[in-house]
C-alpha cells in the first residue's frame, strides 16, 4: 500500500509526488490520460517532422519558482532554450516593442519608440530586482507566507511602501498611462497581463503584467529543448529514481472517505487503491468537491461557495507546421519567442468585453509562440513550429465576427475560428498562410478531451481575478491546500497561487501533509517518548 496516492500527473501532481518521495514516502500517481504531463506535453501530431506543444510552452514561472529550482530538473535531462528576444508586440504603424534579454537593449528600443520610456522601464526593473527574491518566495510558499512575507514587507518599505502597494493594485492600463508616454511599454505590460483572464482595466492586472514582464527581463521566457514534454519527462524520471510510480490510463472516479478521513481512491475499473498517509488531488476544485468527494462528506457552506466558483475564459488554440518563419512586417518580431498581436490597449479591452458578454471576439488578442526560433530542435532548419491561442466565452450568445460561430465548437465553428486567427496573423505577416503545411485546432471541446482538468477549455484552474485569489482561492478560506476531509489535499492550480507551471500548488500540498504527518507522529509517539524520558531521568542505584 503506497503512503500517498496522487490523482493526476500534471506538473502540480508530479511536483507533489517528488516532494513526498524526497521525504521518503512511497508515492503512486494515477493519471487518466495515456501519457503524463497534463497541460505540459508535446507531440508530433501536427506533422511528423515537427514537435508541437499541445498546451503550455514557455516557463518563466518554472525557472523562477524556488520549488522547481529545488528539484534540480537539469540533473534529470531538462535543458532550457531561449529565443534571441523574449517578447515582441508589433505596433499598428509597423514599429515593434521588444522585450530583449538585456534590460538596456529593451530600454533603448522603448526609448526609440517614445523618448523617456527606456528610463521608465529601467526604473520598474530596478524595483523588481529589489523585491523579486522575497516576492517569489512569498508567492510560491504556503499561505500565509510568514517569513518571506515579513522580509517582503521590509523591502516594500525601502522600495516605496504604500506607493508600490498602490502600483500593484492598479489596472494595467492605468499603470501604462502613469509610467510610459508611448504605446511600446504599455503594450508589453498589458499583453502580459492578458496571459490571465484579466482585462487591461481589472484591478490588480498591473501586478500580473509587471511580474510576467519582469520575469522575462530577469530570466527570459524559456522553453525546454525538445518540447514541453521534456519538462514532464524530467519530473517523472526524478520521481521514479526515488521509487515513485506513475500509472497512466487510470482515471480516478472517487476518493474513499470514512469518518471524515481520506483512505484512498477508487479507479474507473472499480479498483480501490488505499493510501496510508494522504491523497493529493491535482484536479480542479469543481472536480474534487461534489465530484470525486460526494457532498455528504463536505460542509454545506462549501457547496454554496463552490456554486460561486468562477472559471477563467476558455482558450482556442491553433498549432502550425510552417514551411518557413512567419514573414512579419515588423521584422523585429521574428526574433521573439512570444509575439502578442493586438492593435492597442483599447482593442484588448474591446476583446475582453466581448468575451464577458458571451460574444466570440471579431478581432481577438493573440498570444503566438515561435518555437523553432526558441529551440532549433523543434523542426527542420528553415521551418517554424508555431502556435497561437486566444480566449473565447464560456457560454456563447453570439459572434461579433461574420461567421456565425455558435460556441458548440463543432467542425464548422473550429474551422471558422482558426481561419479568423490566421487572418489576423496574415494582416501583420503577409504570406503567412502560404507557409502553412499543416494545422491542428484545439478548441475548448478538444482541450477538455485532451485533459479533463481543462474544464470547458479553461486553462488556469479558475479566474485570476482578485475575488478568487490568495485567501479566496478556490473559495473563501485560508488559501491553503488542506480540505475538509482529513488526509485529502487539493494540489492543482485551483488553489493558491493558481495557474502556470511553477509547481507551488503541488509542493504546498505535499508540505502541508508532511507537516501534519510529522505532528501526528509526534503526538502518537508522545506517551512513549515521555515514558522513556522519565526512565532516563530516574536516579540509578
Ligand atoms: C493552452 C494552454 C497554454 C498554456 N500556456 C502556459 C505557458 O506557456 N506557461 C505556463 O506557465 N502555463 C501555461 N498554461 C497553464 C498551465 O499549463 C497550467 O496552469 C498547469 O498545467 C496546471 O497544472 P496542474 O498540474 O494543476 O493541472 P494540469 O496540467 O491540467 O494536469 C492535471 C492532470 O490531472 C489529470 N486528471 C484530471 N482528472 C483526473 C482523474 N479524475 N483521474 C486521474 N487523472 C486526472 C489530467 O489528465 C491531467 O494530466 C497553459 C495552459 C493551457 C491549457
Amino acid at each position: 500500500m503506497p503512503d500517498a496516492v496522487v490523482i493526476g500527473a500534471g506538473p502540480n501532481g508530479l511536483v507533489a509526488a517528488n516532494v513526498l518521495a524526497d521525504a521518503g514516502w512511497d508515492v503512486l500517481v494515477l493519471e487518466a490520460q495515456d501519457v503524463p504531463g497534463g497541460a505540459v506535453r508535446s507531440d508530433r501530431g501536427v506533422h511528423p517532422d515537427f514537435v508541437s506543444d499541445t498546451c503550455s510552452a514557455f516557463y518563466p514561472l518554472g525557472v523562477a519558482s524556488p520549488t522547481m529550482q529545488a528539484l534540480e530538473l537539469e540533473r534529470y535531462g531538462l535543458r532550457w532554450r531561449h529565443a534571441p528576444a523574449v517578447l515582441a508586440h508589433p505596433l499598428s504603424d509597423g514599429r515593434c516593442a521588444v522585450l530583449e534579454r538585456d534590460p538596456h537593449r529593451t530600454a533603448a528600443g522603448l526609448d526609440a519608440l517614445s523618448p523617456g520610456d527606456g528610463d521608465a522601464w529601467l526604473r520598474l526593473y530596478g524595483q523588481w530586482q529589489l523585491l523579486s527574491d522575497d516576492l517569489l518566495r512569498a508567492l510560491f510558499t504556503p499561505f500565509p507566507p510568514v517569513r518571506s512575507g515579513l522580509a517582503l514587507a521590509a523591502k516594500l518599505r525601502t522600495a516605496g511602501g504604500l506607493r508600490l502597494m498602490r502600483f500593484l493594485t492598479l489596472p494595467v492600463r492605468r499603470l501604462g498611462e502613469e509610467e510610459f508616454t508611448g504605446e511600446g511599454g504599455r503594450l508589453l505590460f498589458a499583453g502580459s497581463a492578458l496571459h490571465t483572464d484579466l482585462f487591461p482595466d481589472s484591478p490588480g492586472s498591473a501586478a500580473f503584467g509587471w511580474i510576467l514582464t519582469m520575469l522575462g527581463q530577469q530570466f527570459g521566457w524559456p522553453a525546454p529543448a525538445g518540447g514541453a514534454g521534456e519538462l514532464t519527462k524530467a519530473l517523472v524520471r526524478r520521481l521514479e529514481e526515488r521509487g515513485g510510480k506513475v500509472q497512466c490510463s487510470t482515471p480516478v472516479t472517487s476518493v474513499i472517505v470514512r469518518e471524515g478521513r481520506a483512505l484512498g481512491v477508487r479507479t474507473a475499473d472499480g479498483e480501490a487503491v488505499r493510501a496510508l498517509r494522504g491523497v493529493f488531488a491535482d484536479v480542479p476544485a469543481t472536480s474534487l468537491y461534489g465530484g470525486l468527494v460526494g457532498w455528504e462528506h463536505l460542509p454545506a457552506r462549501l457547496r454554496d461557495d463552490m456554486r460561486r466558483f468562477q472559471w477563467d475564459a476558455p482558450a482556442f488554440k491553433v498549432d502550425w507546421a510552417l514551411s518557413g518563419p512567419i514573414p512579419w512586417t515588423s521584422q523585429e518580431a521574428s526574433r521573439a519567442g512570444t509575439v502578442h498581436v493586438a492593435d492597442s490597449v483599447n482593442s484588448m479591452t474591446e476583446y475582453n468585453s466581448q468575451i464577458v458578454t458571451g460574444q466570440v471576439p471579431d478581432d481577438p488578442f493573440l498570444l503566438l509562440g515561435q518555437m523553432t526560433t526558441t529551440d532549433d530542435t523543434r523542426s527542420p532548419a528553415g521551418t517554424e513550429s508555431a502556435w497561437a491561442y486566444t480566449h473565447v466565452p464560456h457560454r456563447t450568445t453570439g459572434d461579433r465576427g461574420p461567421d456565425g460561430i455558435t460556441g458548440v465548437w463543432d467542425e464548422r465553428d473550429e474551422q471558422a475560428m482558426a481561419d479568423r486567427v490566421e487572418a489576423i496573423v496574415e494582416r501583420r505577416a503577409p504570406g503567412f498562410r502560404r507557409r502553412i503545411l499543416e494545422r491542428r485546432i484545439l478548441s475548448p471541446r478538444t482541450l477538455e478531451q485532451h485533459n479533463a482538468s481543462l474544464v470547458g477549455g479553461s486553462i488556469n484552474g479558475g479566474t485570476s481575478n482578485i475575488h478568487q485569489q490568495l485567501v479566496f482561492r478556490p473559495v473563501p478560506g485560508t488559501g491553503r491546500p488542506e480540505t475538509p476531509v482529513r488526509g485529502l489535499y487539493l494540489a492543482s492550480s485551483s488553489v493558491h497561487p493558481g495557474g502556470g507551471v511553477h509547481g507551488a500548488c503541488g509542493s504546498n500540498a505535499a508540505r502541508a501533509a508532511l507537516r501534519a504527518d510529522g505532528a501526528l507522529r509526534r503526538h502518537l509517539l508522545h506517551p512513549v517518548l515521555s515514558a522513556a524520558q522519565r526512565m532516563l531521568a530516574q536516579p540509578r542505584n
